[in-house]
């Protein structure tokens, strides 16, 4: 970067907030310029996050399968081993692949990529300390903070990545743990504890609420899902608190209690994951340089529009309110250079699915029963399980069900709940239906192919007025 050039749209952080605000900004022939500190694009998502335990549990489903789900198919395999080594190469050809493709989209859209950490310097300037050294500075009409998340700590037990580990460490491991403790049941707690049993490991999980699969999971799926990992071989204590814990002799030891209190225990292990959630990242940034304000939970505060209180310093992604998710990071980095280039943009926030990537797979859009509950609206459940799916029962893989929630007065869905193996795909035609507006009736005639687990998906939203054909 040249330090007398001023930029249309300066950037700090090229994770997926970062990065797709950089390509669309340059699609729209912006001057633009992403700095990123971590020596590879991608962010969280693709270094450390998505994409890497993606890889570990496809690849460590099929071990799994290989072993225990091939011989009643009339497929039997004899000496199966795990290479841990080549599992975690495999991870890293993929996390390579897309990190370097994401350069070669920056190329492709001329956006200019500083390699380094941004501070505010001021209202216009950044300062970059250099990765390979020095420093320099980049000045922008607009600048986009899109810094991410960072691993919220459990208090009094330090981080090490060795035997107390965060994600990051989760998905590197050199040996499998004979017995892994993770604290928090939520996505990344459930999705690393699935990777390590399947892999071997003795793995407990303790959760504070007497609900896995953190926030927004409804909870009547959040329970069969349980019952379903618990068949898997992990073990859950749920309403059960973490006191505190002890590191020794490399291993470690684990305080718990009952959330109510009364019933403390000791728990060992050779590895505890902390997987109690993520907290917004904004160290070393400088906003204090500027003025700008965090709320109570550390979140950059915003408006509508993505607007800081300078309006044209803007924000989006984990750094800022709304779950934290690659896609919902995606979504607002459209919507943000929109809203600098046109004057408008705009994100569902109503409409943004979840996925778990457990086996079976969790995946839900809109409200759960709980929340409609709280909100007083009435509406009609529609279930139908893959038991009852011909083509799940074709492929031994019953587990599980589709739940459309519609409203009892309108018809229009407000919530769909899918358990199955191919929920995270399935989820995409309840997302299109809830971002137009569809009513269960709308789904129960439309065509299905079949044989597919996608009929599950129509018959239970026939369900919704009692009349699935095949339950
Ligand atoms: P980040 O990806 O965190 O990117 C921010 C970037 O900014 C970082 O690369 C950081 O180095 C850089 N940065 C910070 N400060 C500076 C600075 N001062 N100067 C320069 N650079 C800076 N979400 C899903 O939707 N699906 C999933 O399957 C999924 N799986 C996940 C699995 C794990 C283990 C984890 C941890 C997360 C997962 N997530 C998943 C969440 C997803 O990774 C985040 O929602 C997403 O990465 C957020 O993107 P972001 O760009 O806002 O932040
Ligand atoms: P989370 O908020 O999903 O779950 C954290 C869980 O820890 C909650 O269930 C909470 O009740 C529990 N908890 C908190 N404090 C505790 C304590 N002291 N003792 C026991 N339990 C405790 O957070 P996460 O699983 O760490 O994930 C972080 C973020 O990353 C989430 O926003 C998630 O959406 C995102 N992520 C998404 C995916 C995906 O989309 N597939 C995968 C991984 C991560």
């Amino acid at each position: 970067a040249t330090e007398s050039e001023p930029r249309d749209l300066v950037i700090i952080g090229g994770g997926v907030a970062g990065y797709v605000a950089a390509i669309k900004a340059g699609q729209e022939g912006m001057k633009v310029t992403c700095i990123e500190k971590r020596g590879t694009l991608g962010g969280t998502c693709l270094n450390v996050g998505c994409i890497p335990s993606k890889s570990l549990l496809n690849n460590s489903h099929l071990y799994h399968q290989i072993l225990h789900d091939t011989k009643h198919r009339g497929i039997e395999v004899s000496d199966v081993k795990l290479n841990l080594k080549q599992l975690m190469k495999a991870k890293e050809t993929s996390v390579t692949g897309l990190t370097k493709g994401v350069e070669f989209l920056f190329k492709k859209n001329g956006v200019e990529y500083i390699k380094g950490a941004g501070t505010f310097q001021d209202e216009h300037t950044i300062k970059v300390q250099l990765n390979d050294g020095g420093e320099t500075s980049v000045t922008g009409k607009n600048i986009l903070i899109a810094t991410g998340s960072e691993v919220t700590p459990f208090p009094g037990l330090q981080i090490d990545e060795q035997t107390v580990i965060s994600s990051t460490g989760a998905i590197a491991l050199e040996k499998v743990p004979k017995k892994l403790l993770v604290i928090g049941g939520g996505i990344i707690g459930l999705e690393m504890a699935s990777v390590w049993s399947r892999l071997g490991s003795e793995v407990t999980v303790v959760e504070f609420l007497d609900q896995i699969g953190g926030p927004g999971m409804d909870t009547e799926v959040a329970k069969n899902i349980q019952k379903i990992l618990k068949k898997q071989g992990i073990i859950f204590k749920t309403g059960t608190k973490v006191l505190d814990g002890e590191k020794s002799d490399g291993a470690v030891k684990i305080n718990v209690d009952s959330a109510k209190g009364g019933k403390p225990e000791t728990l060992g292990a050779d590895i505890v994951l902390v997987a109690i959630g993520r907290r917004p990242y904004t160290g070393g940034l400088g906003l204090e340089n500027v003025g700008i304000e965090l709320d109570e939970r550390g979140r950059v505060i915003i408006d509508s529009e993505y607007r800081t209180k300078i309006p044209h310093i803007r924000c989006v992604g984990d750094v800022t309110f709304g779950p934290m998710l690659a896609h919902k990071a995606e979504e607002e980095a459209v919507a943000v250079v929109e809203y600098i280039k046109k004057g408008y943009g705009h994100v569902n926030y109503g409409c943004i699915p979840s996925v778990m990537y457990t086996s079976p797979e969790v995946a839900w859009v809109g409200q759960s029963e709980q929340e409609l509950k709280k909100a007083g609206i009435k509406y009609r459940v529609g279930t139908f399980p893959f038991s009852a799916n011909s083509r799940a029962k074709t492929n031994l893989d019953t587990d599980g069900q589709v739940k459309m929630l519609a409203d009892a007065e309108t018809d229009r869905l407000l919530g769909i709940h899918i358990i199955g193996v191919n929920a995270g795909e399935m989820i995409a035609e309840g997302t299109l239906a809830l971002e137009y507006g569809a009513s269960s009736e709308d789904i129960a005639r439309t065509c299905h192919a079949h044989p597919t687990l996608a009929e599950a998906f129509k018959e239970a939203a026939m369900a919704t007025h009692g009349k699935a054909i095949h339950f």
